[in-house]
């Protein structure tokens, strides 16, 4: 554990070098040519883009993926000028900042190439796509049996240039699924009669975190991996397939501790009530900081290598964690509520679980406020 910021006693640890570490794992599961896009939307899962981009790159990444037009200008206005694709297609009205920046949008819309294709010419530059082909996820996509014809039609269009074929596996987490190998087959087959019809599909990319780790025939010109990266699995069939290390550890320190009789209750509502007299450590990390509220009086805390039990409701930004009188905890100890503490380990999976939803939500809720240290 390292200083804490100055403005706050609660904060997460960002290890740069674990990340670094989870690429090359990644990497090394596809072939040398094969190009990595680091999945860095949602502030890189909540650990901060610009920081995470520079080490993804650094580390051998070769494009960035966001979500929206506001994460791609960030990466810009920090200086990066390696490829950086939004995930999706973004509003008209952000085409001159995408031009204008060299951002590559991944469009589900002919028509949006249409307009990609105005406003490049407006500016007398070629904008270049990826297109987004809908294999069984229905989420965004044409489809498999639309493709030759869209892309034909936009060939005509001389300031819109066809970059990238792409498709999105719904159930790729699932080892052995048999929807997954059914998107693939289907998007295989599509690039196939794409090349057979004289179209050059440009980077052709397929897989996620999940289908780089368990799908190695979908990894295609480009693997696009997010959670993997921060040391976190997409489901449990991966975790014998590859070695992570967690990037993120989230830590505060108590601002107060005191002393509560038999039968007191603690937090908001009262909801626990101490069966013997025991001692209340009070946290300044809450639900705003991205602890998930349902998960209150089953979470755990680090101190010492010893486990601390979270009690009553979580509060907006504080929490309260029961110890015993005779621990004689003071302010200022230092408590951990995702990583490792003297052997003893909390993952963010363990913390997903009892706030019954994933490890992405948990990472990207944690992102809101917390103040980061790099490491
Ligand atoms: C978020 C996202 C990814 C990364 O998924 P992980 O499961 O985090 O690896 C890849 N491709 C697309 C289109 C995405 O939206």
């Amino acid at each position: 554990m390292h200083e804490p910021p100055l403005y706050r006693n609660a904060w997460v640890e960002i290890d740069l070098g674990a990340l670094s570490f989870n690429l090359r794992q990644l990497r090394s599961r596809t072939r040398p040519e094969t190009l990595f896009m680091a999945v860095i939307k949602a502030d890189a899962y909540g650990h901060g883009a610009v920081a995470i981009a520079r080490a993804a790159l650094a580390a051998g990444a070769n494009w960035l993926g966001v979500a929206t037009t506001e994460e791609a200008i960030e990466l810009r206005a920090a200086g990066i000028e390696h490829p950086i694709m939004i995930l999706g297609q973004p509003p008209r009205t952000a085409l001159p900042d995408i031009i204008d920046l060299d951002i590559t949008p991944l469009v589900t819309d002919p028509d949006f190439v249409y307009d990609l294709a105005g406003a490049a010419q407006l500016v007398g530059k070629r904008a270049g796509y990826h297109l987004k082909i809908n294999t069984g996820m229905n989420r965004l996509g044409i489809r498999p049996n639309e493709a030759i014809a869209v892309l034909r039609e936009l060939s005509e269009l001389p300031h819109a240039v066809l970059e990238g074929v792409a498709t999105h596996f719904a159930t790729a987490d699932v080892e052995g699924d048999w929807e997954a190998s059914n998107q693939l087959h289907l998007f295989a087959e599509t690039i196939a009669e794409i090349r057979s019809a004289g179209i050059d599909p440009g980077i052709v990319h397929a897989a996620n975190s999940a289908a780089t780790i368990l799908m190695s025939d979908s990894h295609f010109d480009m693997v696009r991996c997010g959670i993997a990266l921060y040391g976190l699995h997409p489901s449990d069939n991966t975790r014998s397939h590859i070695t992570l290390k967690p990037v993120m550890s989230v830590y505060a320190r108590a601002t107060w501790v005191h002393n509560i009789a038999m039968g007191e209750g603690v937090s908001y509502g009262l909801t626990w009530h101490a069966e013997i007299p025991c001692a209340i450590v009070t946290l300044p990390l809450g639900y705003a900081d991205g602890v998930p509220r349902i998960a209150s009086g089953t979470l755990e805390f680090l101190h010492d290598g010893r486990h601390f039990e979270q009690v009553g409701r979580i509060c907006m930004d504080q929490l309260m964690v029961r110890a015993m009188q005779n621990d004689r905890l003071e302010p200022g100890a230092t408590f951990v509520m995702i990583g490792e503490d003297h052997g003893a380990t909390i993952s963010m999976d363990e913390v997903a679980e009892k706030a019954k939803t994933i490890n992405y939500e948990i990472a990207c809720a944690l992102g809101r406020r917390l103040d980061r240290i790099y490491i």
